[in-house]
């Protein structure tokens, strides 16, 4: 099995993070105290429960989570919540100083302080993964001896997935403050991330594109996979097609909650794709850096909407790829995909999936870089998601990402020219060289992503500066 344990920090990414386990546990059958209740005819839901979930005593599930924060307030809302009581209780761990929006105060002084305790939880858990965590000859060779056990599973290691935001102070500062040190301590586990980027049409705090600069110069270096959720993406969806005209944060988590069970739908229902953390990222990382993904989702639902929308999987498909749906404010059509993968769920035929993916790809070819080929890949998982006959989840690494980076980093600029609330990070001990790094970081990514966007098949790659005279 491949465990994933999951780590939600800060406010978004603890109300994103339970949002997640509700829809789950819902999907898997599980009920709010841990007891399996779900359709005894389907196997499906248990198979792979183990991807996420502890089985405990009385044969109750628990998630495999972790909840940090450097306050207590959000945690007691998830505890007193519906799914409150299937949280492991050691497993809170919680500070009272706040972060202030500050990523120097989550990520250098308050969030500095309390890291140790989460890694204790962290490590207590990564050792909970059973067995199964074999990494020497001899323990696996003992595990040969169980029928059940499938050899690769006993070499894929288990992975990480942290939810945050990266705007605040604790779940972006700590989030990847503790993202460095599982990195250290076990650095060849896969480590995913949902990240949540800020924006002014949903938070007024100014200094947001410094902390989420900030993160992102950690996340190229210290994570595998990053899902960009991105709050201006969001909240546009909320306004223009939900016709939502005050979107919530209990508005954007629906679409964030329903595109997260979407891209893990794969590791947590048997099926061939993408079934783990490592495949998922072979099959969408063409160059390790860039490994910032856009995610979309069809079709969109309003919370609370019953009305259970049903498409076809031609309708699903023309969605899915749609700039409309992207949970990232950038358009893939000014830029290109370098790869790309659709999960559809529900009862559907696998042929009419196939057909219409390749319709799509003969259709836009010069969307797709040309020196990738079958750069798209797609599969069905039979469970719908709850209120759905059908669905789609789309994950695309395209270059046009760059357009987000590129608004976050206007911003960062803009302030930091003229040295703009500094002092609250230098009054926390930052140097302002951390700044300069993080700034050329991120652009750097945005050269990438364009230097790739313009390459050709044709393009010899790092040969191509080579002098004339020289050929022939
Ligand atoms: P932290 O507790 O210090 O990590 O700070 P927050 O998580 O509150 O970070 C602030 C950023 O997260 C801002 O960009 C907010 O717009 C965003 N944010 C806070 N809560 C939520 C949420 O529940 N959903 C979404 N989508 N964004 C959130």
């Amino acid at each position: 099995m491949r465990e994933i344990l999951h780590i939600q920090g800060g406010q978004c990414g603890n109300q994103i993070g339970s949002k997640f386990w509700e829809v789950i546990c819902d999907e898997h059958g599980v009920d709010p105290t841990g007891r399996y209740n779900g359709d005894e005819a389907s196997d499906l839901q248990l198979e792979r429960i183990n991807v996420y979930y502890n089985e405990a005593s009385g044969g109750r599930y628990v998630p495999r989570a972790v909840l940090m924060d450097l306050e207590p307030g959000t945690m007691d809302s998830i505890r007193s919540g519906p799914y409150g009581q299937i949280f492991r209780p050691d497993n809170f761990v919680f500070g009272q100083s706040g972060a202030g929006n500050n990523w120097a105060k989550g990520h250098y002084t308050e969030g500095a302080e309390l890291i140790d305790s989460v890694l204790d939880v962290v490590r207590k858990e990564a050792e909970n993964c059973d067995c199964l965590q074999a990494k020497t000859f001899e323990d696996v060779s003992c595990m040969i001896m169980a029928p059940t056990i499938d050899i690769t599973d006993l070499i894929s290691l288990p992975g990480f997935q942290v939810c945050h935001s990266l705007g605040g102070g604790t779940g972006s500062g700590m989030g990847t403050l503790l993202i460095s040190k599982i990195r250290e301590e076990y650095p060849d586990r896969m480590m995913l991330t949902f990240s949540v980027f800020p924006s002014p049409k949903v938070s007024d705090t100014v200094v947001e594109p410094y902390n989420a600069t900030l993160s992102v110069h950690q996340l190229v270096e210290n994570a595998d996979e990053c899902m960009v959720l991105d709050n201006e993406a969001l909240y546009d969806i909320c306004f223009r097609t939900l016709k939502l005209s005050t979107p919530s944060f209990g508005d954007l988590n629906h679409l964030i909650s329903a595109t997260m069970s979407g891209v893990t739908c794969c590791l947590r229902f048997p099926g061939q794709l993408n079934s783990d953390l490592r495949k998922l990222a072979v099959n969408l990382i063409p160059f390790p850096r860039l490994h910032f993904f856009m995610v979309g989702f069809a079709p969109l639902t309003s919370r609370g909407s019953q009305q259970y929308i049903s498409l076809t999987v031609p309708e699903l498909t023309q969605q899915m790829w749609d700039a409309k749906n992207m949970m990232c404010a950038a358009d893939p059509r000014h830029g290109r995909y370098l790869t790309a993968s659709a999960m559809f769920r529900g009862k559907m035929s696998t042929k009419e999936v196939d057909e219409q993916m390749i319709n799509v790809q003969n259709k836009n070819s010069s969307y797709f870089v040309e020196w990738i080929p079958n750069n798209v890949k797609s599969s069905v998982c039979d469970i719908p998601p709850r209120g759905l006959k059908m669905a789609s989840t789309f994950v695309g690494n395209s270059t046009s990402i760059q357009e987000m980076f590129r608004r976050v980093s206007e911003q960062f600029t803009a302030m930091f020219r003229r040295k703009a609330f500094l002092h609250w990070y230098t009054g926390e001990g930052m140097d302002e060289m951390e700044f300069t790094e993080a700034e050329s970081n991120m652009n750097d990514l945005v050269a990438e992503y364009q230097q790739y966007q313009d390459a050709t098949a044709d393009d010899e790659g790092e040969y191509e500066e080579e002098p004339e005279e020289y050929e022939g």
